[in-house]
């Protein structure tokens, strides 16, 4: 055992528009040195500061196991309940610390309350920021106490009071207060005593996961404990790869990664989940399970590659089913991509199983019980039943499966190539690129995505295209024209200009 001191790692919660992002970015603005080994700052669900401002954003050697135990801290940079939460349903413990902003002008609302649950509930130590202490027209001295009071209410028992949740007034949009908040959140996660193994075989969780066309499944893990190394085989959320490359927030490439460091991984082979375990401490037997089934309805979908996903819905209540139908409403708006073949309330019983199989659906349940015969006849008729009690946890599972059935057949065309030979400004701090069509053509109106050494830097339109002076509908091989892109993308010379269309 070589356990030593880890940066803590720190969520933000609270009401919506309470601050949180503002925060967010507040503190990685004025604490990180952003590209400063020449990588492109990313959003990859998590970054690391030196708390004291020094720009230093992480390990000092990239190979070194030893996490430096003084002033990093690492933030989960997904604002919000329903990532938190999810972490949490799956079983991942993902926060050590957990700041819960609270406006100073609004002060608990019913979101703050939620929070506050799911930080009891994980009993992550709490640090309160009551944010907008800038805000004009309020007075914060009586805003204060009465958040205080509002927190003790809650049986939340602040410093000042003989408990030990700090309070922290600050100002996201100024930043007055950060430096203290900063400071705060080291000292509590001194007095918790966090602590990590670089020796270990690397445990940690999934904060977010993506395909990508050119690299394949990405996933930023959160390495809690241990170290993660390029090459190492690993198993994270149902799926297996090898880590062909990993890199941090700042888009450097690491070759290992020690705990509570958010990595950017590749190399695997499928898109895990998010909240999916990486590495020691194995996913329950349910987790894997719940994965398992959610992968094996992708590829039942996939065989018979049915354009809509077909659902059989039971809810306890007419309410819960109203909810439920329309969230899933959102993924119909561009043509039927969920079906709703029937929608009641009550228990799963045999008519509903009937009816799933004889049209190819699934079963979704909500509060609601399965009978037993039902749970027989649809394990003969390999009828697939999914129930849950939280809503957003039916919804994103749905996401997740109507995202990958989205994704079968989707094909792209290609309709031209072209590379960017030169630059030239244009106007107030725009950019013409001076491109060559090397394939096809490239005509106004569509797609265009840029791409460096394979990797997409961005999608845009074309603003104007000109050959020599004359501004014209489309381009062809062999000819060289003037590209001015709406949205601005930062390109370089080198990188290539493709046309595209997903069908
Ligand atoms: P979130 O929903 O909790 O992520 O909240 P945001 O960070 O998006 O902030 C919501 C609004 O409050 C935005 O308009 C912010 O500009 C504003 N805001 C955030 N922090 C402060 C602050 O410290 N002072 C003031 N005056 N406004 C703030």
């Amino acid at each position: 055992m070589t356990e030593v001191t880890r940066p803590p790692i720190v969520t933000i919660l609270g009401h919506v528009d309470h601050g949180k992002t503002t925060l967010l970015d507040f503190i990685r603005k004025t604490n990180v040195a952003s590209r400063e080994h020449g990588g492109i700052t990313q959003h990859i669900g998590a970054y690391q500061i030196s708390a004291q401002g020094t720009g230093d954003s992480g390990q000092k050697d990239k190979n070194s196991l030893k996490p430096a135990t003084s002033n990093l801290i690492t933030f989960i940079d997904t604002p919000g309940h329903a990532a938190f939460e999810k972490m949490r349903s799956r079983g991942a413990k993902v926060a050590d610390i957990a700041v819960l902003v609270v406006a100073a002008d609004d002060g608990i609302m019913p979101q703050t309350d939620e929070a506050i649950k799911h930080i009891q509930e994980a009993k992550v130590p709490m640090i309160v920021a009551v944010n907008k202490i800038d805000m004009s027209g309020i007075d914060v001295k009586v805003q204060l106490e009465k958040i205080k009071k509002q927190l003790s209410d809650r049986k939340i028992l602040v410093e000042e009071y003989g408990g030990d949740t700090p309070v922290v007034p600050i100002s996201a949009k100024s930043g007055e207060g950060i430096p203290k908040l900063l400071e705060m959140i080291t000292l509590v996660s001194e007095l918790n005593d966090i602590k990590g193994d670089p020796q270990e075989v690397a445990s940690g969780v999934v904060i977010e996961s993506s395909l990508d066309k050119f690299k394949g499944p990405i996933a930023t893990i959160l390495v809690r404990d241990g170290t993660l190394r390029k090459g190492d085989q690993i198993m994270v959320g149902g799926s297996k790869g090898k880590v062909r490359g990993m890199f941090d927030f700042n888009g450097k490439s690491l070759e290992a990664a020690g705990p509570s460091t958010p990595v950017e991984v590749l190399g695997l082979e499928g898109v895990p989940a998010v909240g999916g375990l990486l590495g020691k401490e194995s996913p329950s037997k349910a987790l894997a399970e719940a994965d398992k089934e959610v992968k094996s309805l992708v590829d039942k979908l996939r065989q018979g590659a049915p354009k809509t996903l077909k659902l059989v819905i039971k809810a306890d209540k007419q309410g819960s089913l109203e909810a439920i139908q329309s969230s899933l409403e959102k993924f119909n708006e561009e043509g039927e991509v969920v079906n709703f073949i029937f929608s009641g309330t009550g228990d799963i019983g045999e008519e509903n199983i009937k009816l799933a199989a004889a049209v190819g659906a699934i079963v979704l349940g909500f509060n609601v019980k399965i009978a037993p015969n039902a749970q027989k006849l649809a394990e003969a008729e390999k009828v697939l039943i999914r129930t849950y009690n939280i809503i957003y946890e039916l919804i994103e599972e749905m996401e997740e499966v109507v995202e990958a059935l989205l994704k079968v057949g989707q094909v792209e065309e290609v309709f031209g190539r072209a590379n960017i030979i030169a630059e030239f400004p244009f106007g107030k701090g725009e950019r013409i690129a001076g491109c060559r069509i090397i394939e096809g053509e490239i005509a106004k109106g569509r797609k265009i995505r840029i791409v460096r050494e394979s990797a997409v830097i961005g999608e845009t339109k074309l603003k104007s295209l000109r050959k020599v002076k004359e501004e014209v509908q489309k381009a062809e091989k062999g000819n060289d024209c003037g590209m001015l892109f709406d949205p601005p993308v930062n390109f370089q010379v080198s990188d290539v200009v493709e046309s595209f269309r997903v069908i």
